[in-house]
């Protein structure tokens, strides 16, 4: 067992950092004279998703045009770069790492020039197997340009005995195994796949003529486009000058879509795996507030991921929902941290509470997950401060035990709180008066579904395993998370 005094020495300083967060969004367009444009808005709706670097790779009908850059869409894409993406096809990419990869060699998509023609792909997801298939792609005379799983696609797919590309990425992801959304770019046509397990979610929309792949629906909202349908898992659509053509080419396996889309990471306005992710939101706190119920006066989400959790939970226990704390939306991911410490200064940039609303209250603290413990220690402890009487814990999901292999970024295991320490070793860390997580049975009645969705990080339970020989690659992942 980590004894909490450990997990709380190796924690990064920052609140931003006690968080999963997600890898990547993407977007393709196809049909579209300002196709490089919309690609830049949709990114901009995903921009989430990951905000450390991103790429956009369009096409004229006869050769790839590529821009890419670090930070976020708005800083990468002004006027000049955005003229030099010409054509009526593109696809782009937003993309969080941690910090070793963050580089632009590692921003996406990746282009290649192979005999089989230009290519460009977008990737969402971690593939399980990249490290034992690199190995060989290397030991067969590859030479890989990144540090990224997503290159291993690329190779394969270059030397695959197929000589027709679609045949060719076919034969390529039936040799990974793992989580993949993918929009491929090339010449004259975009192409999407889903993985057979569908962990990450893709969708179709249209706008006028033209056809747009998305990570979620929110991105075609910007632009005034219209939600067609959610690629299936195992479904890959190929758009051009055509429409759009669908297969499925891979044998048919269990569905394992990300639950956690809907606990954090999807934007509330979207539609993921065909539900609302603001009902769903709502539903696992009306969830929480009767499997959880609480004396109290006043429910105070944690903004902004307890926000639509604690709707449910207050229209359901009747206990009226106030905004005690407030969020300073304009801190970036890094800061200058004063000479002389400043109590919480971390949270403290980031939330401020309401004292008038607090004071003398007993509240109910709304979140959708506690990682390490840390910001929710800290939370507590700035509501008491502003006067609150009692301050109790509730969670949207729950307890995180175990971390994600399939293309979420989290701590190793040791560093998740609840993988090491029972609900109440949690609740007296973080000083609450009481504490209450939302059970896996809650989470999937709020998704009305308990067959189709991964919960591993609640489970520890991997719907596609670790092969013995990528052991190794894990530990290293595991490591470079500290
Ligand atoms: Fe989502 Fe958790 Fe499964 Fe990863 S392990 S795909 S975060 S539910």
């Amino acid at each position: 067992m980590v004894r909490l005094a450990e997990a709380a020495v190796s924690q990064k300083t920052f609140i931003e950092d006690d968080r999963f967060h997600e890898e990547c969004g993407i977007f393709g367009v196809c049909g579209h004279s300002e196709a490089a444009n919309l690609t830049y808005l949709g990114l901009h709706g995903l921009q989430h998703r990951g905000q450390e670097s991103a790429g956009i790779v369009s096409s004229n009908g006869e050769r790839l045009f590529e821009e890419k850059g670090m930070g976020q869409v708005a800083r990468i894409f002004k006027k000049g770069p955005l003229e030099k993406l010409k054509g009526d096809l593109a696809i782009g990419h937003v993309r969080y790492s941690t910090a070793g990869t963050s580089t632009l060699g590692n921003a996406q998509p990746f282009r290649i020039d192979s005999r089989k023609g230009e290519l460009a792909i977008a990737h969402n997801g971690n593939l399980v197997n990249a490290f034992s298939l690199r190995d060989a792609l290397e030991r067969a005379g590859s030479i890989f340009r990144t540090g990224s799983d997503t290159e291993v696609i690329l190779h394969l797919i270059a030397r695959s005995p197929q000589q027709d590309l679609e045949a060719a990425i076919v034969d390529a992801l039936k040799q990974v195994r793992g989580a993949y959304s993918l929009v491929f770019i090339t010449r004259d046509r975009i192409i999407g796949v889903r993985d057979p397990r569908g962990f990450r979610p893709l969708s179709l929309g249209r706008l006028g003529p033209a056809h747009i792949l998305t990570s979620e629906s929110c991105a075609l909202d910007l632009l005034d486009a219209t939600f067609v349908r959610d690629l299936d898992p195992g479904e890959m659509v190929v758009i051009g000058a055509g429409g759009v053509t669908s297969y499925r080419p891979f044998p048919p396996e269990p569905v394992s879509q990300c639950i956690f889309e809907h606990v954090y990471f999807s934007r509330p306005d979207s539609r993921v795996f065909g539900r609302s992710v603001h009902e769903v939101r709502k539903r696992l706190g009306r969830e929480l507030a009767r499997e959880q119920p609480v004396e109290a006066d006043i429910i105070v989400p944690v903004p902004d991921s307890g926000m639509y959790a604690a709707l449910g939970f207050s229209e359901e226990s009747r206990i009226p929902l106030e905004f005690g704390l407030v969020r300073n939306h304009y801190v970036g991911r890094t800061f200058i941290e004063p000479r002389q410490a400043i109590r919480h200064f971390g949270v403290k940039l980031k939330l401020n509470p309401v004292r008038a609303l607090l004071d003398n209250r007993r509240v109910v603290l709304i979140d959708d997950s506690i990682v390490r413990g840390t910001t929710s220690r800290k939370i507590v402890s700035m509501v008491r401060a502003a006067g609150a009487r009692e301050v109790h814990m509730r969670v949207s999901s729950a307890p995180t035990v175990g971390p994600c292999y399939y293309g979420v970024d989290t701590p190793r295991r040791a560093e998740l709180i609840a993988s090491t320490h029972s609900v109440d070793e949690i609740r007296r860390y973080i000083r609450a008066d009481s504490l209450g997580y939302l059970s896996l049975e809650g989470m999937e009645r709020a998704v009305e579904e308990n067959r189709s969705f991964c919960t591993s990080c609640y489970t520890n339970r991997y719907p596609v395993a670790f092969p013995e020989e990528e052991q190794a690659q894990k530990v290293a992942v595991e490591r470079h998370r500290t």
